[in-house]
């Protein structure tokens, strides 16, 4: 087997329109640590020698357990007052993939949905009978209280009792939150892991675009590896990340190429605010976004973490 000397490693926790004067320089830092403490997890697992779906799920987790990112602890609020998550897992090698929907009270949903891909016959498990299912594997439970967050419920007490539903991180109605990773390990192993407690207020078990294989994640050792953020419904319409694989492989665009494609041209006239990051397989990282902001995180050639914010 080819050995890949290099490894590389991208995180988000989320994109939208994210305002320079809300951004206190306290946030700011509090954010750019969450990203750093997730790089920091994927990356230990990558120098170690260890797989890409191990890294991706490790880079996740940590951001999971980030009160700052809505998904896993920070996850925003639902019409009823609850949390429901969504997320999902891609290995490029072997294009398995595992992911849960409108799950409760699991500590770290990615978990559950590696678990999905590596313990049971399906993809996709969703509400109760994904409850169920962390309960036979032993998954870690929180109770309510562990999801509550201040921010989080005078947000949503803002929309309650509206129709008005909200993506998160924004100062105006459009906002977004989300967490998600990519990463290439030595063997030359793509892998894509996104994690999300999408939208506030929203109704209906109201599913979004990153527990959906091809929509919000993708990875394929052919091509790269993808996750996304942004207003869920466009990105199911626009499969998204599968997208970028298709325009690398059958179009054979570069990498920048493709997901400026994407990014820029297809999600826009589907109201597709959002970004997202991806890696190929020479370990080549793009995050690109078209609202204002996307909190990311990346590793460089030398191993160097770098965190940004804003699009400029
Ligand atoms: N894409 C997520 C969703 O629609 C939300 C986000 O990325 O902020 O559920």
């Amino acid at each position: 087997m080819k050995e890949h000397r290099r490894t590389a490693l991208a995180v988000h926790g989320g994109a939208g329109t994210i305002s320079r004067k809300e951004m206190t320089p306290v946030r700011e830092k509090a954010y750019r640590e969450g990203l750093l403490d997730g790089l920091r997890a994927g990356q230990d697992v990558l120098l170690q020698g260890g797989s890409a779906i191990d890294a991706v799920e490790a880079a996740v987790r940590r951001l999971e357990d980030c009160p700052h990112f809505n998904a896993g602890r920070g996850s925003v609020f639902n019409a009823d007052g609850q949390h429901e998550m969504d997320a999902s897992v891609m290995r490029g090698d072997t294009l398995e993939a595992g992911a849960v929907a409108s799950v409760q009270n699991v500590k770290n949903p990615i978990t559950l949905a590696r678990r999905v891909m590596e313990k049971s016959p399906h993809v996709l498990i969703s509400g109760l009978g994904a409850f169920e299912f962390a309960h036979q594997e032993k998954i870690t439970l929180e109770d309510d209280q562990y999801f509550f967050d201040q921010f989080r419920y005078d947000q949503w007490q803002r929309t309650k009792g509206t129709d008005v539903y909200q993506l998160d991180h924004s100062d105006d109605d459009r906002k977004f939150g989300t967490v998600g990773a990519v990463a290439l390990d030595r063997e030359g192993m793509l892998a894509a892991a996104t994690s999300t407690g999408g939208m506030t207020n929203k109704r209906w078990q109201r599913i979004g675009d990153s527990p959906l294989i091809g929509a919000g994640t993708y990875a394929n050792n052919a091509s790269c590896a993808v996750s996304c953020t942004g207003h869920g419904e466009s990105f199911i319409r626009a499969v998204a990340a599968y997208d970028v694989h298709a325009l690398m492989l059958y179009k054979g665009l570069s990498l920048e190429e493709a997901v400026h494609e994407v990014v820029h041209k297809k999600l826009p006239p589907l109201d597709g605010d959002g970004g997202l990051i991806a890696v190929d397989r020479e370990g080549r990282i793009v995050l690109d976004m078209n609202c204002s902001g996307m909190y990311r995180g990346w590793t460089d050639e030398h191993g160097e973490l770098h965190t940004a914010i804003f699009k400029d």
